[in-house]
């Protein structure tokens, strides 16, 4: 039997969701529709990735809820937003295993100015989770200087889901 790209007799809701969000580039797609970025030029900018899986990733994320689309753009749903944990924990815990230059990114609790945990919360304030539009995302020390747009935008502290000016 051929291996094939899903996951078919796997019952497990992970492997249901890695169908969605799984196939490479898919969540770095997400992640900059956190910071921002609707269009599809912008992203492809910022990813710099091959057009034609930009698109396809695109449609399967517009297919199964994550993203809308909303004439030219792309906007988080609440299914998308609802991914912000995963997103953020991932980023954390490539940090904690892979990240000998720091962080690209800091997500900063807009109101106090504190670095939010691992767990999202804010070491400052307290209480649950900060939400992704209480959020400001500020260059870390491996920022990086990369001349498209959208890195350029986000050399600034930048609140989360604001769209990004290109
Ligand atoms: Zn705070």
């Amino acid at each position: 039997m051929a291996l094939g790209k899903d996951y078919t007799g796997q019952d497990c809701t992970l492997a249901r969701a890695l169908e969605v969000v799984g196939e490479r580039w898919t969540l770095l797609i997400v992640r900059d529709a956190f910071y921002g970025v609707r269009r599809f030029s912008d992203f492809l900018v910022h990813l710099d990735m091959p057009r034609a899986v930009l698109s396809a990733r695109l449609s399967t994320l517009v297919e199964h809820g994550v993203l809308a689309k909303e004439g030219h753009e792309y906007v988080l749903t609440e299914a998308g937003l609802s991914l912000w944990p995963v997103v953020h924990g991932l980023a954390c815990w490539g940090e904690q295993n892979f990240g000998e230059l720091g962080p690209h990114r800091l997500f900063v609790h807009a109101d106090c100015g504190t670095r939010i945990a691992p767990d999202g919360t804010c070491p400052t304030c307290g209480g649950a989770p900060v939400r992704p539009a209480d959020l400001e995302i500020h260059p870390g020390p491996s920022a990086g200087l990369r001349d498209d747009a959208v890195s350029k935008a986000l050399r600034t502290p930048h609140r989360m889901l604001t769209p990004i000016e290109t």
